[in-house]
């Protein structure tokens, strides 16, 4: 069996979930006694790429053609599946990310592969038979699936695997795949950002905020607290159909789904289906004045108290503490 994994770039740079699928992808590599390659699209630094071997990649099959310079899934997906066939690959290994949750189905159907989107660890490999255990129902579940085919992808979670550090560089090459033209019919002129924030789906932190703020005229606190922290702002979905914020902002399981480090969630009852797009998050933290607003169990640290008076205390702490 041999690995390829999507090295997904966002404004040229790697986030954290393309070190977690490299290192994921090795650790499975290993078991099998195989190499991994990475593909990458876009315009990426040849040194972030090369760096991309302290994860386990040998490969890095780059891929710098003007026409994927932006995100179009049905022509990145053609890419990846041209570079499976192309490194030899029975095993894509990609981040369930925003972007990866509409590429990993994508290159299955291309390769004719099984897929296992959501894992949460590494997968059994039985023979030519691969169990993966993965969340089902929106993240509320676990299912054990079983890919019995040839080729399999599998969407690995972000968050849900360490990175680990091998040490070592890749060897960089040039990848110039032939594109459908029937891939390229949406063709992305240019991205005007509506504020100068962090990207919701990339942010590494997301300050998040809910009924309980009762109104968009107390959202100023919720801004500075996101500012001083270099985070992005979101928003429950009654928050956003009530026009307190923008329908951009609304997380959860008709909204976006976000996996940062840091997930703050303030005045946010904690419903099962905002939970379905926040649960990935590696750390969350509920602030909200009912002790036993449903949040608190899925929160990894709890502040039991009025987001009037917290919020404006941690502001005052983190300004403190950056001096
Ligand atoms: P509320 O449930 O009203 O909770 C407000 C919270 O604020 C309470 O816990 C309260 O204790 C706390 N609070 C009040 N005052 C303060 C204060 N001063 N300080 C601190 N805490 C305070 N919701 C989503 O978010 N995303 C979705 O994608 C989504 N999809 C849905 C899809 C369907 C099909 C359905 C039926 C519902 C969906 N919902 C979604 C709605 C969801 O069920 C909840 O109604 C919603 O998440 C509640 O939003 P909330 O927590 O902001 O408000």
């Amino acid at each position: 069996m041999s690995v390829l994994v999507y090295a997904e770039s966002t404004d040229g740079k790697f986030k954290k979930s393309v070190f977690e699928v490299v290192s994921y992808a090795k650790a499975i590599a290993d078991a099998v006694g195989t190499s991994v390659t990475a593909i990458s699209i876009g315009n990426v630094a040849a040194a972030d790429l090369a760096s991309l071997g302290n994860y386990g990649a040998s490969t890095v099959l780059h891929v710098a053609s003007e026409q994927l310079k932006q995100f179009v899934n049905q022509a990145y997906a053609s890419v990846i599946a041209a570079a499976a066939q192309h490194s030899g690959a029975d095993l894509v290994v990609i981040s369930n990310s925003f972007s990866g949750k509409g590429l990993a189905p994508r290159v299955a159907a291309k390769l004719e592969a099984g897929l296992a989107d959501g894992a949460v660890e590494l997968p059994q490999i039985n023979g030519g038979a691969m169990t993966v255990k993965k969340t089902a129902f929106s993240g509320k579940a676990f299912a054990i699936t079983e890919l019995t085919s040839a080729k399999k992808v599998v969407a690995l979670n972000p968050n849900a695997f360490e990175v680990r550090e091998t040490g070592g560089s890749a060897q960089v090459e040039a990848f110039s795949p032939d594109i459908p033209a029937t891939d390229l019919t949406t063709v992305i002129q240019d991205i005007v950002r509506s504020t100068d924030q962090v990207s919701l789906p990339d942010a590494e932190i997301v300050v998040s905020a809910g009924r309980g703020l009762k109104g968009p005229e107390n959202w100023g606190m919720i801004e500075e607290l996101a500012a001083v922290l270099g985070a992005a702002t979101a928003c429950s979905k009654p928050v956003s159909d009530a026009g307190w914020r923008p329908h951009s902002e609304h997380v959860g399981q008709t909204g976006i789904a976000v996996s940062p480090n840091l997930y703050i969630a303030i005045g946010i009852s904690g419903a099962i289906q905002h939970l379905a797009g926040v649960s990935a998050s590696k750390t969350i933290v509920v602030i909200n004045k009912d002790p036993e607003a449903p949040f608190f169990k899925a929160a990894d640290y709890g502040i039991v108290g009025d987001a009037f008076e917290v919020v404006p205390k941690l502001i005052a702490a983190i300004k403190a503490y950056k001096g």
